[in-house]
C-alpha cells in the first residue's frame, strides 16, 4: 500500500522515522534494536537513508596511502527490504542521484521492484564531500526531477536505452520528494526553490517530506506558499530532537536551518549533554502538538542517534 493511502486510512496522529543503514562491517542488530524501541508505536513507514561513496585514503601494504572512492554505508535496498520482511509495514529507501550512473539506479528499482518494495522518496542527494558543489558521475542525474522522469519511465515499462520490458509489472513505484521550509542552501531565493518544487510535484510526487526546521511557524508559512502555487499533495514535517549542546551551532551549519531563539538561548545556558537532551525532548513534544494541533497528520522524525528520545516523544503523544 502506498504510504499516503495508509496515512489517510490511519485514524489519529500518526508518525514515522528514519534510519540509516549500517556503517560498512557492522551488523545489521544495532539498526532492529533501534527500530524495535519505536513499533510498538504503530509507525506509518520507516525511510532508510541513501548514501554515496566519499574519496578516502588507506594504507597499503608500502606504508604509503592511497586515495579511494568507498561507501561508509552501502546497503539501502537490502535494509529496507530487511525491514519490510521483519516489521511488515512499508519500507521506504532513499534513492539518490549523487554518486549513482543512471543505470545504477536502474538496476536498483530492478530489484526494489522484485523485493515488493514500491514506495521511494527520490532525492538529489549530498554533494561529495570533497567537492564545492554538486557534480553528478558520469551518465547521472543533476536533480531529482530527472530522477522522477527515470522511474516514471520505469513505471510505464521502459528502461533507460528505450527497450519495453518483456513483462510490466503491476506494482508501479509510488514517491514523495524533499521540500525546504527555509529553502534549499543553493537556491538562489524561495520563489525559486518552490518552482523546483512545484515541479517534481507536477511530474508525480505523491508527498513532500521537509527538512527539519525549529520554528513552526516556518513549516505553516511553507505550507501557505506551497499551497497559494497550486501544490496540493500532502506535506509531511520532518522534525530532529536536538540530543546534545553541539548540535546549537552544527544543525545550522549543515542543515542551512535557524535555531529559534528561545531554543537556542535554553540551550546555551545548559550544564551538559544530558541537558541539552531534555531540553531538546521538551522542544520535540511542543513542536509536535502544536503541528498535530494545527491539522497535521503525519509527524516525520529525523531519529538519528535519537533513538530513545523519539521514543519518549511519541509513548507521550501518539
Ligand atoms: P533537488 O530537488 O534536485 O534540488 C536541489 C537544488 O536544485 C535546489 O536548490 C533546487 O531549488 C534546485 N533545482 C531543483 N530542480 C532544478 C532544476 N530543474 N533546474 C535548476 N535547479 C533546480 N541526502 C542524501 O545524500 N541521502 C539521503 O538519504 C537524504 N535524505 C534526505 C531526506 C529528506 C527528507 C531531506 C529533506 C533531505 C535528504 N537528503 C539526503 C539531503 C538532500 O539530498 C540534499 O538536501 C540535496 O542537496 C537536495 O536534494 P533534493 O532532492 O531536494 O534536490
Amino acid at each position: 500500500m502506498n504510504i499516503i493511502d495508509r496515512l489517510n486510512k490511519h485514524k489519529g496522529p500518526a508518525f514515522s522515522f528514519e534510519v540509516l543503514p549500517p556503517l560498512k562491517g557492522r551488523g545489521i542488530s544495532q539498526l532492529f534494536y533501534n527500530i524495535d524501541k519505536l513499533i510498538e508505536f504503530d509507525p506509518m513507514y520507516i525511510n532508510i537513508t541513501s548514501h554515496r561513496s566519499e574519496m578516502v585514503f588507506v594504507s597499503t601494504a608500502d606504508g604509503l596511502y592511497k586515495r579511494i572512492s568507498e561507501r561508509s554505508r552501502p546497503g539501502t535496498v537490502a535494509v529496507a527490504a530487511a525491514i519490510q520482511q521483519k516489521y511488515g509495514i512499508p519500507a521506504v529507501p532513499h534513492i539518490i542521484c549523487s554518486g549513482f550512473s543512471k543505470t545504477e539506479t536502474e538496476y536498483a528499482l530492478i530489484d526494489l521492484n522484485f523485493l515488493g518494495i514500491t514506495n521511494l522518496l527520490l532525492l538529489r542527494g549530498d554533494k561529495a564531500k570533497h567537492e564545492n558543489r554538486f557534480v553528478p558521475v558520469e551518465n547521472g542525474h543533476s536533480y531529482a526531477c530527472e530522477l522522477e522522469e527515470q522511474v516514471n519511465m520505469f513505471n510505464e515499462g521502459f528502461f533507460l536505452d528505450g527497450t519495453k520490458m518483456d513483462i510490466i509489472s503491476d506494482s508501479k513505484f509510488t514517491y514523495g520528494v524533499a521540500g525546504y521550509p527555509e529553502k534549499h542552501d543553493e537556491a538562489p531565493n524561495m520563489d525559486i526553490d518552490l518552482a523546483h518544487l512545484k515541479h517534481k510535484v507536477d511530474l508525480g510526487a505523491s508527498y513532500i517530506v521537509t527538512q527539519m526546521f525549529f520554528d513552526n511557524k516556518k513549516f505553516y508559512d511553507f505550507v501557505d506558499r506551497c499551497r497559494a502555487i497550486g501544490i496540493n499533495v500532502p506535506i509531511i514535517p520532518g522534525i530532529k530532537p536536538i540530543i546534545n549542546k553541539n548540535q546549537l551551532t552544527v544543525l545550522p551549519k549543515v542543515f542551512h536551518v535557524d535555531l529559534p531563539n528561545e531554543l537556542a538561548n535554553e540551550l546555551n545556558n545548559c550544564r551538559n549533554n544530558d541537558d541539552a537532551k531534555q531540553i531538546g525532548q521538551e522542544w520535540c513534544i511542543h513542536q509536535t502538538r502544536d503541528l498535530l494541533s494545527n491539522g497535521v497528520k503525519s509527524i516525520h522524525f529525523y531519529s538519528l542517534n535519537a533513538t530513545d528520545t523519539v521514543r519518549n516523544v511519541v509513548s507521550e503523544i501518539f
